[in-house]
């Protein structure tokens, strides 16, 4: 971004090692939502969204292991693109789980959301997950092809969820019909797996957080507790304890947990394949649509402290982001609707691995509407 001369303002707050959906993890206090600052901004990646949506940057930058970014994009009524597993370089970005993590990029436009892409994505020799190969060349991401019509699904299982307000389905039904009447090809499918995306997101991403979080031992690397004449295990105690904050403890107590002897294959090995499963599911249906849609979020920014003591129902309410890091595919809100709350809702697009230039083809065009 600086070798373009972009002019870089700030960092921007995040929950504590972009662990939560509502920016209220952070060790420095939460961010608020600017449309009502009762409301929280979503999460992790809160900071970020806010600073978009109040007009302070044009685009901004966050992360992404189950939603970071098209989450708060969604509660802030702007857009926000996850890429490609593989497509920008995670050098520089604090692992949480290494197998989910993607930069995203939030922004009013498609256009400028695909100019910051472009000069992101590609080769690194920090991260070997980013090659050449993979994909087609990182080149632009900004194609015009305006009247394509395109082959889009959605999963019955995901409108029918009884957590998703009636409000959203509505709205992304109706829009389906416009799209249809447009001449686009809109179908519903089964998807079964759905219930299943939640808990293989949770036992995988803690598991790969407990290890990546390992080597915050206050020795070699991360926070030191201050007392001197500490035992080493009371040390690494006081270290860890101090250290982190209670949703990342909980995480990698339940993380080291699903990866311990007696339970490793109960919980971690039935989670990567379900994830396997996913990944094969997914190709099948790319075989025949172009996108693939589903909310964003189940409901638009809940009221600030609402879902502190609730954590499982904090997890549940990432239903729809987490699938498109379990599958490594990229993803957007679009940020269309307006709920009778207030509040602002998106939808969310997806489509096949390394696929951005028609997902933000595709953007463009409903954005157009
Ligand atoms: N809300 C999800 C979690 O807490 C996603 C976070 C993220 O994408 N960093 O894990």
């Amino acid at each position: 971004m600086l070798a373009e001369e972009a002019i870089l303002i700030g960092h921007l707050n995040c929950d504590e090692f972009a662990m939560g959906s509502s920016n209220e993890n952070s060790a420095y206090g939460n961010v608020l939502n600017a449309r009502d600052t009762s409301r929280v901004p979503g999460g992790s990646s809160g900071g970020s969204a806010v600073a978009v949506q109040a007009g302070l940057c044009m685009v901004s930058l966050g992360s992404d292991t189950g939603g970071s970014v098209r989450q708060p994009a969604d509660f802030c009524g702007i857009l926000g693109l996850k890429p490609t597993y593989g497509r920008v370089s995670r050098y520089g970005l604090i692992a949480y789980a290494s197998s989910f993590d993607q930069i995203g990029i939030f922004g009013h436009t498609v256009r400028d959301v695909a100019l910051l892409l472009e000069v992101i994505a590609g080769e690194d020799d920090y991260d070997s997950t980013v090659k050449k190969s993979a994909g087609e060349p990182a080149g632009p991401m900004w194609k015009e092809n305006p009247g394509r019509k395109y082959r889009i699904a959605y999963f019955t299982e995901a409108l029918d969820h009884p957590g998703l307000d009636p409000e959203i389905r509505s709205a992304i039904l109706q829009r389906t019909n416009e799209w249809r009447e447009e001449g686009h090809t809109v179908e519903a499918i089964d998807f079964e797996l759905l219930d299943y995306i939640v808990p293989a997101y949770y036992v995988l991403t803690t598991a790969e957080a407990s290890s990546n979080l390992a080597r915050f031992d206050g020795v070699r690397y991360g926070y030191r507790a201050k007392e001197p004449d500490l035992e080493l295990t009371e040390f690494y105690k006081r270290t860890r304890s101090e250290g982190f904050g209670k949703e990342v403890k909980r995480r990698i107590l339940l993380g080291t947990f699903v990866l311990s002897a007696g339970y490793y294959d109960a919980y971690f090995t039935k989670a990567q394949q379900v994830r396997q499963l996913l990944v094969e599911r997914t190709n099948l249906i790319f075989k025949d649509f172009d996108i693939i849609i589903l909310p964003t979020a189940p409901s638009t920014a809940w009221r600030i402290g609402e879902k502190m003591d609730d954590p499982i129902a904090m997890y549940l309410a990432d239903i729809y982001t987490v699938y498109a890091n379990l599958t490594g595919i990229p993803g957007i809100s679009l940020p269309l609707f307006g709920h009778t709350n207030g509040m602002p809702f998106g939808i969310q697009a997806m489509t096949s691995r390394f696929n951005e230039v028609s997902l933000l083809q595709f953007s463009h065009q409903m954005m157009q509407q």
